[in-house]
């Protein structure tokens, strides 16, 4: 494990060092062990989970109701306290940790399911409730939530909306922005503010909850969220086809659109190199299909099986017939399923095993999107301690997944290697820098590159306004001066 924060970032001496009294204070508030001080309890909330960050905060806090992270942010505010709000602990980008020693405000224990409207769709929850938790809760009346990702077992929905996380249904139901309905969320100094509407169409003014949505934790806590639930759908096809180019990838694609038409819910695809590590992580021997260059998957749903598998018949003759695919596998029953999604939503975990990650997640032209992984193959070239240099992700939105494994730990001279020189690269195509994990701390610096100026400072203004303190996940998301 190695602290990747910039050698020259300090601690801000703007924020107030936590004192006996300030942890009396939380005691008698959190009682029963909720205000954690215990330094090894403390530690897995100082830890990210691709373990590229460690904090050192000495408090860790575990409200139960709405009331209590009032009084805990009032009195943080107040006292000129840091705080880190954490969700489920599984981002990506170094924001869920603290950077020295914030207060880290877990809302865990947070999580009780609200009602659900049979009529609307419309799913209210508590932030700490677990992504997964409230997909089976919502699946007994015949629904499913608008996004899914590797990480459902752990993350946590206000976590999610803080991150406007993607996942793998982004090309059936759209970004998460557009099913939150509603926000319930504690400002920096308390103050409840109440945008919990269950409406669909809702037309009255400024639409204040979007700013929260993808702010990652620094400009408020969001406590509350409302959701619209989409039907889910019984019939569900999946294929995992490979081919000897990104270019057939991309054909693939493209045929999978025209074919597949509304049954169409994923396409995600990996390269060899992500593929092999997923095998070996899952412990797989027996390949699937035939091995080549790249794979591609594509998931169909639809009101019945009979559809959904036809639609998914045709897309494999068809690319077969036209020589996009060397070969493939369609999933015969629910273990097939899930063991196909599985080599996908399974590879951040095989990265971590394969050594330290420099971990990117872009937004490209598809026609852009494998140049970047190549180019990036080409200057790793020189330094021996690279094991891999993989690319997958979510094609069907663009979004790279490109990652740079490392053996024996976090290397200066491979960070200063690939960047700026990788953001710049991005920035030139007009790509994001951040398709989906957020700035966080490791991107804050780059953000200008993708936001240009004024944006930036429209942004440090809406900060001001917010949290005033600035006690909000400090040195994340906007770029922070180091001099
Ligand atoms: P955390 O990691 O705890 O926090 C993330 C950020 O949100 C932090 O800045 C934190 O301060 C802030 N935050 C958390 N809760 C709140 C709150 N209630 N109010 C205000 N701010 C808050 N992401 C994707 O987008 N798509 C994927 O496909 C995807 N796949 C993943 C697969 C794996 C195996 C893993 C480990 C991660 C994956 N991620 C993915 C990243 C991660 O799961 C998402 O970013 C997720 O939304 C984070 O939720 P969390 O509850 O863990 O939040």
């Amino acid at each position: 494990l190695t602290r990747v924060r910039h050698p020259k970032l300090r601690r801000s001496p703007h924020y107030a060092t936590l004192t006996d009294r300030d942890i009396s204070f939380f005691e008698r508030l959190l009682p029963d062990g909720r205000a954690i001080t215990n330094p090894d309890d403390c530690l897995p909330y100082n830890i990210d989970w691709i373990k590229t960050c460690q904090g050192q905060s000495q408090l860790v806090l575990k409200p139960k109701t709405v009331d209590e992270i009032q009084a805990i942010l009032r009195y943080c505010h107040e006292h000129q306290l840091a705080v880190c709000p954490q969700g489920g602990n599984t981002g990506l980008a170094g924001g869920s940790v603290p950077v020295f020693d914030e207060i880290v405000l877990s809302l865990r224990s947070l999580n009780s399911i609200g009602a659900f409207d049979e009529n609307s769709g419309v799913l209210i929850a508590d932030a700490g409730c677990i992504l997964q938790t409230l997909d089976v809760h919502v699946n007994q009346f015949g629904h499913t939530m608008p996004f899914d990702l590797g990480a459902k077992g752990s993350c946590l929905i206000g976590g999610n909306v803080a991150t406007n996380a993607g996942g793998i249904r982004v090309v059936r139901y759209g970004s998460l922005r557009s099913a939150v309905l509603g926000l319930e969320i504690v400002l920096a100094d308390g103050t409840l503010l109440d945008c919990l509407t269950s409406l669909r169409k809702d037309n009255t003014g400024v639409d204040l909850k979007q700013a929260f949505i993808g702010s990652e934790g620094i400009l408020g806590l969001i406590t509350r969220v409302a959701l619209a639930c989409p039907t889910a759908m019984s019939g569900v096809g999946l294929g995992l086809f490979s081919c000897s180019s990104f270019e057939k990838i991309l054909s693939t694609m493209r045929l999978a659109r025209k074919l597949c038409g509304e049954t169409l819910s994923a396409i995600e695809f990996l390269d060899a190199s992500t593929y092999n590590l997923s095998l070996k992580n899952l412990q797989q021997t027996n390949k699937p299909v035939e091995p080549n260059n790249f794979y591609i998957l594509v998931e169909t749903m639809s009101s019945t099986y009979e559809q959904a598998k036809a639609t998914l018949d045709k897309l494999a003759n068809t690319a077969l017939e036209k020589e996009f695919i060397t070969d493939g596998t369609l999933a015969q029953d629910l273990k097939q399923y899930k063991d196909l999604w599985a080599i996908r939503e399974r590879v951040p975990e095989a990265l971590v095993a394969d050594g330290y990650v420099f971990k990117y997640d872009f937004s490209l032209p598809p026609a852009r999107m494998y140049k970047l992984v190549e180019e990036t193959q080409k200057r790793m070239k020189p330094f021996s301690n690279v094991r891999n240099v993989t690319g997958f992700g979510h094609l069907g939105d663009q979004n790279l997944h490109l990652n740079i494994t490392v053996q024996n730990g976090y290397s200066d001279e491979i960070k200063h290697a690939l960047e700026p020189w990788l953001y710049e690269w991005v920035a030139k195509e007009r790509g994001s820098i951040s398709a989906e994990h957020g700035l966080g701390l490791h991107k804050s610096k780059y953000l200008e590159l993708n936001k240009g100026k004024q944006s930036l400072e429209l942004m440090k203004q809406m900060k001001n306004i917010f949290d005033p303190k600035c006690i909000l996940n400090p040195y994340k998301v906007l770029p922070y001066k180091i001099d």
